[in-house]
């Protein structure tokens, strides 16, 4: 018997530092599907391919290779053997996913992928379609939620970590850009699975979150 958790949410909501701590806590296999999104639009840009040309995106998606690792507790992703797990998430990449992701020959090709990846396992999963399309019966569906001013403060304080120079103002458009394109897209929108459970992170702490969510799935779970 599989167990699957459904994490979705806009960027910024903390859904990757969650699902991490969640996963190693609750033994459940991580799967970010938003850093394979990230590496097809990645891949795209390499090789100057724009979202209008539908038949270089599908030659890329055929001859694409995406893993999704953990080495000593980090998360690594792997394009076509290279280790892209920084490369994925600069802003020249926040600023085109949600374009490539929008596009149906791209969710054609991973939706199956994400199933393939987590059928018959125990995994924690988070998206932006998890609980709606990709696994509409998971046991445990939270939608994150945030205000769109913390989210960006939230990813300004990242990037300036990670030495990234880009003002709240740039990152805050960004973000607000990133939110439309995906809860106004035709396939797959962001949107709330009617089940979900809704978890607003704006003025939470991270261990605040991961002991909410985690009351969710222990009263699900057969331990
Ligand atoms: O979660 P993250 O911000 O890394 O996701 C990158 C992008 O991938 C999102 O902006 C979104 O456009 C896309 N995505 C998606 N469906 C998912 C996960 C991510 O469309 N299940």
């Amino acid at each position: 018997m599989s167990f699957v958790v459904a994490i979705d949410g806009p960027a910024g909501t903390g859904k990757g530092t969650i699902t991490k701590i969640i996963s190693e806590k609750e033994n459940l296999l991580n799967i970010d599907t938003g850093a394979m999104y990230r590496c097809v639009a990645l891949q795209c840009l390499n090789n100057n391919i724009s979202p209008k040309e539908e038949d270089k995106i599908k030659e890329v998606l055929e001859n694409i290779d995406i893993k999704l690792e953990f080495i000593d507790g980090n998360k690594k992703v792997f394009l076509n053997g290279e280790d892209v797990s920084s490369k994925i998430r600069t802003p020249e990449v926040d600023n085109v996913v949600a374009i490539f992701s929008a596009l149906k020959c791209v969710r054609d090709k991973m939706t199956p992928l994400q199933r393939k990846i987590g059928e018959g396992k125990d995994v924690i999963m988070e998206g932006r379609d998890i609980g709606t399309v990709v696994f509409p019966n998971a046991d445990v569906k939270i939608y994150l939620d945030c205000s769109l001013e913390e989210r960006a403060r939230r990813r300004y304080n990242q990037n300036k970590e990670k030495g990234i120079n880009e003002s709240y103002e740039e990152v805050l458009a960004s973000i607000i850009e990133r939110h439309k394109l995906e809860t106004e897209r035709e396939i797959a929108p962001l949107v709330k699975a009617e089940d979900a459970i809704i978890v607003d992170t704006t003025n939470m702490t991270i261990d605040e979150v991961v002991n909410c969510i985690e009351k969710i799935i222990d009263k699900k779970r057969i331990k």
